[in-house]
């Protein structure tokens, strides 16, 4: 049996590093930038007002109190949004809004609150220093001063920085095309009433969730039957438009493991199936397609069993996928202790359901449901996995463990 790790580095190797396109910076959420983005004005453009308030010279109010109050009489009105370039003549003031520009020969913003809010003349019962209330030209970024580095997930504050900043296209990774495809003949899409003997089928919107949430570009396909032909037209056809083909199902030891029929030995590409020394998802495979027209898609096909499925691609294929999209791959790992005993199978790494809490002696994490890898009750509640060391067979609760959260 090969080891986690080993199938890891054999998976990893089917991806390659990320890629950039260009697109539209409305449509960049969550996508990670590949170039160092620069800001092409400053910002702010222009120095203008902090507060609601008359611009005035500091010195001509310094005498300013609310016994001593000083009367300037308004000689503009500049809400914000005025585009025309203004001038404060010495022993006047300008009413001026959040955000308009600063008048020339203004050097501060008395708040509005610290006078009578008048029109014509106003009184302002304060004083101010120099330079109070003035939002700088330049104060939060200078032009061509670096603005996002690249590297960086963008989400809404860099959205919004990008477009403060008027950049409407950015260079980002592009994202994987992957393609889910579920086999079995007993499946049935959900909506559908149940024949004795078939199931929904979970593992296709499970994985291309996963996937999604993994930061790739998803669909899932509707399942296949097992039956090879069908299942190696469907390949076919889809071989020429994804980065990543994920099939679950038909690859464990039984008759009629269409994947394996299909991919295994003479089959069209790389595709090898191994056991995994792991507890779920023992049987896996993975390597190239070559579909009609010559190209080798990355292929790599989960075990039916919806906990192994999940567990695998969380395993194995999580972190080169997003690695590939240039996000961090490692989901965080904690040291927690463990609530109950566990048993785990003599030579296989562990992966068992739980739900972490906080102690005030730490985390602790609450191993729940069996072994069994069908139990889809307790994958959705759980938020972590608890990694099991290979050569553990018990594990006595109040040991600590590892676990990777979810
Ligand atoms: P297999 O690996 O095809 O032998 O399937 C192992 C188990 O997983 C069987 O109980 C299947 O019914 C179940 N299974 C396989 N594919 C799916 C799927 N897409 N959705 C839900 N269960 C599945
Ligand atoms: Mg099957």
């Amino acid at each position: 049996m090969r080891s986690v790790s080993d199938h890891q580095d054999v998976v990893a190797a089917l991806f390659s590093a990320p890629e950039p396109e260009r697109i539209s910076a409305a449509d960049a959420l969550g996508r990670v930038t590949t170039t160092e983005i620069v800001a092409p004005i400053g910002l702010p453009g222009f120095d203008n007002s902090a507060m609601d308030g008359y611009a005035i010279r500091a010195a001509d109010i310094a005498s300013a109190g609310e016994d001593s109050p000083v009367r300037l009489p308004v000689a503009q009105d500049i809400p914000a949004g005025r585009t025309d370039h203004l001038t404060l003549a010495p022993g006047t003031a300008h009413r001026i809004m959040t955000g308009a520009p600063l008048p020339d020969g203004a050097d501060a913003v008395i708040p509005v609150e610290r006078t009578d809010a008048a029109v014509d003349v106003v009184t302002i019962l304060g004083s101010v220093p120099a330079g109070r209330h003035i939002r700088s030209a330049g104060s939060d970024i200078e032009p061509d001063q670096p603005a996002i580095p690249a590297g960086t997930r963008l989400g809404a504050p860099q959205i919004g920085f990008l477009a403060a900043l008027g950049i409407t296209e950015v260079d980002v990774t592009r994202r994987p095309r992957v393609v889910v495809l579920s086999t079995g003949s007993e499946l049935v899409t959900p909506g559908t009433p149940l024949e004795f003997g078939q199931i929904y089928e979970s593992n296709g919107p499970m994985l291309t969730a996963a996937a999604t949430e993994a930061g790739a570009d998803a669909t899932h396909l509707h399942y296949v039957t097992d039956d090879v032909d069908a299942f190696r037209a469907r390949l076919d056809e889809i071989s020429d438009d994804a980065d990543l083909i994920i099939t679950s199902g038909g690859v464990s030891a039984g008759a009629f493991e269409v994947v394996k029929d299909v991919l295994g030995d003479a089959g069209p590409g790389d595709v090898q199936f191994v056991k995994v020394a792991m507890q779920p998802g023992m049987p896996q495979g993975c390597g190239h397609y070559i579909g009609p027209s010559g190209r080798r898609v990355p292929i790599i096909t989960l075990p039916g069993n919806p906990v192994s499925s999940l567990v695998s691609f969380e395993v194995f294929i999580r972190p080169p996928l997003r690695a590939a999209i240039g996000l961090p791959p490692r989901r965080p790992r904690v040291t927690a202790r463990l609530d109950a005993d566990v048993r785990s199978p003599a030579g296989k790494r562990q992966f068992l359901r739980g739900v972490l809490r906080e102690t005030d002696d730490g985390p602790a994490v609450d191993p729940i449901g069996p072994p069994a890898s069908h139990h889809l009750r307790y994958l959705s509640r759980a938020d972590s996995l608890i990694d099991i060391d290979a050569d553990a067979e018990s594990v006595p609760a109040g040991s600590l463990v590892e676990v990777i959260t979810l």
